[in-house]
This record gives structure tokens, C-alpha cells and sequence, in this order.
């Protein structure tokens, strides 16, 4: 079962201030996580996450992070600018981008950020916008063909299609790329691939660590370049369903442990170090979409309408994605109801649940919409004229601070030029 952080109690207080729909992040939540995360990992040292701003791009999130020891991973402008702003500096930002506009190269080499370059033509188009290359470059691999995890005739099966995916270099590009920087003078080279997100599997990062290692050392041998951290990026899933299980972080970074001991440890590798660039591992399930039932309707179905909708968080919307539904205050109540629980876009897609079980819902009944800490309020949008809501940070000490407040009919205004 899923349990909410946050009590009716405390959200009927709450919405004393901060009217609904609202998001909220729970900061006890996102700090135990990132301290199991850097325990998991604690057996290399120079192990860093680089958050996935993109998920969660809101300083009062990153500053908190910073503080538990992680950097930034940005992928655009004003992620990069976001990212100074609060404070991160040099090897503390990765830089993760793809058809990348010169002035972000530039951007991110006046930061000091380390550069993951997605493709081999970007190495001579980043020496001609600098004037010089980076000491310290990562490059995106992309290995094609199907990339499996896992056993096919019991558990969970992750697969991916990375032949189809338009990120990162071939393993020849790999080779080349790595040459043509060491001859423009990069001296440090890490090696960086995506190949499946929201993974439910502990053998997810392993799988790819092996594939990572072993391509470091024969790229290593090939090129005589010193392979100086893997990037496993971002990928690592959260149960968004209440019967899923939960990866277990300890036991994906001892299978990483393992890899690292048979594969760099024997080839001489042993100080090259790990990097994570992980976004809804992070947050996704320590944020909530917090929302009021305003309207029900009778007709070939029971209809629920909420105060929040796609603008607020559009998974539903464009994935058909699942995110559990609690109605606070009627947590062990029956679920004898079949509801569709709807926002009010002129959108049919506009739906947090289809035919859901839930207990009775009475207007004014305050709903908890899991997991959206991450890609939800970043996804947020604008269309039939709604405004962004706010985002709020249930302290670990049961104080409420506002991180961003709601967006007003004058910030919907303020681009036009009447
Ligand atoms: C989106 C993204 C991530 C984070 O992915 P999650 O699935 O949220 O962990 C990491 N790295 C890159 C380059 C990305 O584009």
C-alpha cells in the first residue's frame, strides 16, 4: 500500500495558505534517499550523483541536495544558469545535452562544468566554439541493436531499443572521438550511456556497468586514453504501482561493486570513478500533486473533477502513465467506488485515473496524487490559458516554506507584445 507523507491534517492546514492544486516535496524523504544512495555507492570513492535537473528543476530541491553531496546534471541554457545560481561550480555540473546550441557550449565551459558530448562531429564543434577542448570530456555512448536485462522466462525483463534511440556515438565514434580530443589536448575522458528509464530491476545499473567497463577497456588499449569515471546517467525506476517492488539501491550498487572488481580492477582500472545522473530515483516519490475534488458527474461513468489537470502534471496525460490516488482522511476506508478522476482541460487525455477503485469521494475531499517529484510540475505547460501551481517543501521539522509560488493571469501575460 502506499502511504502519503502528508496527513489530511497537516494538508487542511496548508491549504489555509497555499490554496490547492499545489505540489509538494517531502525533504526528510529526498535526504534519507540520497544518503542510501551515496552508501550504496560508498565503496568507490569519488562516487557522485549529478541530479537530472530537468526532473525537478527548482533551487530549493538542488540547494537541499547539494547540501547531501550531489552535483547537477543540465542539458540546457537555462539549466546551466539555474544550476550556477545555486552555487554549483566546476566538476559539480555535468553537462548531459544533445544537439547542443554553441552559446551552451560556451556557457558550460565558463562554468568549469565537465562536457558529455553525444556525438562525435561535436568534438571538432566544440573546439571551434571554444578555441580549445576541456581537459576533462565525457563522451554518450550508444551501443544499438536491443539492449536486454534480465531473464525472460521468470521476473521482470527491461528492455530497451538504443538502435532506435538518437543519442551517443557508435562504438567506432567512441574510439575516434577519444583520439581526436586526446590529440586537441583533453587529458581525462569518462564514458557516458542511457539505454532504459524507469527500470524496476536491481540488475539494471550492473548490466550496464559491465557493458561500460568492458567497452572503457578496450577504448582504453585502442586509444592509450586514461578513462577517468563511467557515467550510468539516469534510468534507475520507482514503483509507481502500489503491487511493485521497490529497487533496492544497496543491492544495485553492490552488483555495480562487482562488475567494477572483475572487469577495471583487473585491467589496471581501479581508479576510475562511478557517476549517477539520476532524476525520478531522486524525487519521484518524495513529491505529491495535491489537489481538491470540485465537481462529480453521473453519465456513462462516474466522473471525479479535480482543481489540478494536465498542466500540472501530463504523465497521465501523454504516457497513459500510472500515479496511485489516496483520498486523505479515507486512507483505510473501503475502495467500493470505480471512479475516472479527471482535470478540466478541453483534453479527453485529461485524466489522472481510469476506472479506478477508490473509496466514496465528497466534494471538497482533498487528493494525493503519488509520485510526481519528478518530470511533473518540470513538465508543466501552459495550454487552454492554466497557470503553473506552486511548489512547497514539507520541511523535516513539519514547517511548510512556499519554493515557488503559483503562477498569476500576469505571468500568463507578461510574453505578449500587445
Ligand atoms: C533524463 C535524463 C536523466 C535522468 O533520467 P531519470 O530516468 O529521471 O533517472 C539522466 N541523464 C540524462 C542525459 C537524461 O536525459
Amino acid at each position: 500500500m502506499k502511504k502519503p507523507f502528508l496527513t489530511l491534517k497537516q494538508a487542511q492546514e496548508i491549504v489555509k495558505t497555499y490554496p490547492t492544486p499545489f505540489h509538494i516535496y517531502d525533504e526528510r524523504g529526498i535526504r534519507e534517499n540520497a544518503r542510501a544512495l551515496g552508501a550504496a555507492f560508498a565503496w568507490r570513492s569519488g562516487f557522485k550523483e549529478y541530479f537530472a535537473v530537468k526532473a525537478t528543476p527548482t533551487p530549493g530541491i538542488l540547494k537541499l541536495l547539494r547540501e547531501e553531496g550531489c552535483g547537477v546534471d543540465c542539458s540546457s541554457l537555462t539549466e546551466l544558469m539555474l544550476a550556477e545560481r545555486c552555487g554549483f561550480s566546476g566538476n559539480e555540473i555535468m553537462f548531459s545535452s544533445n544537439e547542443t546550441p554553441a552559446e551552451e557550449f560556451e556557457l558550460a565551459a565558463r562554468l568549469g562544468a565537465i562536457i558529455n558530448l553525444d556525438d562525435l562531429t561535436h568534438v571538432d564543434f566544440l573546439y571551434k566554439t571554444l578555441g580549445r577542448v576541456p581537459e576533462t570530456v565525457c563522451c554518450r555512448f550508444n551501443p544499438g541493436g536491443l539492449f536486454t536485462v534480465g531473464e525472460s522466462k521468470e521476473g521482470f525483463q527491461v528492455m530497451d531499443d538504443p538502435g532506435q534511440a538518437k543519442y551517443g556515438m557508435t562504438r567506432p565514434q567512441l574510439a575516434q572521438a577519444f583520439a581526436r580530443l586526446k590529440e586537441l589536448g583533453t587529458k581525462r575522458f569518462g564514458i557516458h550511456a542511457f539505454l532504459a528509464s524507469n527500470t524496476i530491476s536491481n540488475e539494471y545499473y550492473p548490466t550496464l556497468a559491465r557493458l561500460l567497463f568492458e567497452t572503457a577497456v578496450s577504448v582504453a588499449e585502442e586509444t592509450g586514453c586514461h578513462v577517468s569515471f563511467i557515467n550510468l546517467s539516469g534510468g534507475v525506476g520507482v514503483p509507481y504501482r502500489p503491487e511493485q517492488e521497490a529497487n533496492d539501491i544497496a543491492v544495485i550498487g553492490e552488483g555495480v561493486r562487482r562488475a567494477y572488481e572483475e572487469i577495471l580492477v583487473p585491467a589496471g582500472m581501479g581508479d576510475v570513478a562511478i557517476f549517477t545522473e539520476l532524476g525520478r530515483f531522486m524525487l519521484a516519490p518524495f513529491g505529491h500533486l495535491v489537489t481538491t475534488a470540485i465537481h462529480e458527474k453521473h453519465i456513462y461513468k462516474e466522473y471525479i473533477g479535480v482543481d489540478a489537470c494536465a498542466a500540472d502534471l501530463m504523465r497521465p496525460a501523454i504516457y497513459g502513465a500510472y500515479h496511485h490516488i489516496t483520498v486523505l482522511g479515507k486512507e483505510d476506508a473501503p475502495q467500493d467506488r470505480v471512479y475516472d478522476v479527471v482535470g478540466s482541460l478541453c483534453e479527453n487525455s485529461d485524466k489522472f485515473a481510469i476506472d479506478r477503485p477508490l473509496p466514496q469521494i465528497d466534494m471538497g475531499d482533498v487528493l494525493v496524487i503519488h509520485d510526481t517529484g519528478a518530470h511533473g510540475f518540470s513538465m508543466g505547460y501552459n495550454y487552454n490559458g492554466k497557470l503553473r501551481s506552486a511548489e512547497l517543501l514539507l520541511k523535516e521539522d513539519g514547517a511548510v516554506e512556499l519554493m515557488r509560488r503559483a503562477e498569476t493571469p500576469d505571468d500568463y501575460f507578461a510574453t505578449l507584445m500587445w
